[in-house]
């Protein structure tokens, strides 16, 4: 069977850089393993996995063009202290994913639960790797990335939840939390007008899924 040698399913695996594993506890390296692995299986989850496909084909983008798909184990950060969710090489087509801090998914546990960290984290990933593979395409052009990363996440929350308060909830938290570093004016986070805006987003995004 040829024909499974490119799918992006059997391109990913969870990557770890052990000279990095020593300076974290044992602590720490069991949960980002932990992190990985929920990661890893929610990005290969069948349904995902037809939807990127649909999305590939639908930008034109050859799925052969994706080399590899790393989910890393330990977070990344930029040198201004932002967290990364994720790295794409075109000239490679290497993309990387990588998680949220333990500091971070401890103060999310606290305040929203268990649960809605999970769906957070899934989600996020899921994202990540929509906005990497778009880059496949776009290259430098971050704004037309960001803008389709949105609307096709959207495409795919919608299918698979319909419009429930959790999948409003978890694209706030992913969408929200990234223009928020950038000292936006608006950025007092009015739930009626991100609830607004989902929903132009997702009307605009479900008509182009016919
Ligand atoms: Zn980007």
């Amino acid at each position: 069977m040829l024909k499974n040698n490119f799918q992006l399913s059997s391109k990913m695996k969870i990557s770890v850089d052990p000279q990095k594993l020593e300076s974290f506890s044992q602590n720490h390296v069991k949960f980002y393993l932990k992190y990985s692995s929920f990661v890893f299986k929610a990005l290969k989850k069948p349904s995902f996995q037809k939807f990127l496909r649909w999305m590939l084909k639908e930008e034109k983008i050859k799925e052969q063009k994706v080399r590899a798909v790393q989910v890393k184990v330990l977070p990344f950060r930029q040198k201004n202290g932002n967290g990364v969710a994720g790295k794409c090489n075109t000239a490679r087509g290497r993309i990387r994913i990588y998680p949220k801090t333990i500091k971070f998914c401890q103060i999310f546990k606290q305040k929203f639960g268990l649960n809605n960290l999970l769906a957070y984290a899934g989600n996020r990933a899921r994202a990540a790797l929509i906005h990497e593979l778009l880059h496949l395409k776009y290259a430098k052009d971050e704004k037309t990335v960001r803008e389709l990363a949105k609307e096709y996440f959207c495409i795919f929350t919608q299918k698979q939840y319909t419009q429930s308060a959790r999948s409003l909830f978890i694209y706030t938290m992913i969408f929200n939390t990234k223009t928020s570093g950038k000292k936006n004016p608006s950025n007092d986070s009015n739930a009626p007008r991100t609830k607004l805006k989902l929903n132009e987003t997702c009307l605009r995004a479900s008509s182009f899924f016919k």
